[in-house]
């Protein structure tokens, strides 16, 4: 634990620095993420906005303000989760992340989840979602989990995304009820019973029974 809490902060100092795509040379300070390194859940973002951008932390603005109250709607405070981003670094005028941002910056993200080992990942907006939901439609998804080994995936809209549209707002606060008993279901799976997911069975949303109304 103390091994991989230093290699988070190294990791972390390593993207402070990072020269590997463009953005770094518009940003003022690069957001490596920030929370435990024994973190039960992982919020992934889309990518710094101008508050982040100025203070190096994730969600520290409008968004971040929402993602606070629905994480205490369900008792968690801030500092029991991980929260990053899929680009490290602001695109300039918050324009969408391109391509080639997106996978120069990967890594740190697959070194993220490597240490980090979440229960529970959540994916806020359509970058996110598109890593581990490839080809999805998040009006489709949204609120519905998957389990691929021993890693529960929930996609979420953006709460930039809700801020802006009240029925957005409606599905993130009803989404985010249902991550509390998907922590209980993940803290019951042991990775000798979530062997990984048949060929072609990936995508195949998981069956819980937790949800059914
Ligand atoms: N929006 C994001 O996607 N990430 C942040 O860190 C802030 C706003
Ligand atoms: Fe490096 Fe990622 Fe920032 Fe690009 S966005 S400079 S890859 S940390």
């Amino acid at each position: 634990m103390a091994e991989r809490a230093d290699e988070l902060a190294t990791l972390e100092q390593e993207v402070s620095a990072c020269p590997l795509c463009d953005l770094s040379r518009t940003r003022k300070r690069a957001v490596p993420g920030e929370g435990p390194v024994d973190a039960e859940v992982m919020f992934i973002g889309e990518g710094p906005g101008s508050n982040e951008d100025q203070q190096g932390r994730p969600f520290v603005g409008p968004a971040g303000r929402l993602l606070n109250e629905l994480l205490a709607s369900i008792g968690l405070a801030r500092d029991q989760v991980y929260i990053t981003n899929v680009v490290k670094c602001r695109p300039p005028n918050n324009r969408d992340p391109m391509p080639q941002e997106i996978a120069a910056c990967a890594p740190y993200l697959e070194r993220q989840l490597a240490l980090i080992k979440p229960k529970v990942v959540v994916t806020l907006g359509r970058y996110s979602m598109a890593k581990f939901f490839p080809g999805a439609s998040i009006t489709k998804i949204h609120g519905q989990p998957k389990r691929i080994g021993a890693t529960f995936y929930f996609p979420m809209f953006h709460p930039a995304a809700a801020l802006r549209q009240e029925s957005y707002m409606a599905a993130v606060k009803a989404d985010m009820l249902k991550i509390p008993a998907l922590i209980e279901e993940a803290r019951k799976v042991t990775v000798t019973d979530a062997p990984a997911p048949a060929e072609g069975q990936e995508d195949a949303p998981v069956q819980l029974g937790l949800f059914d109304v």
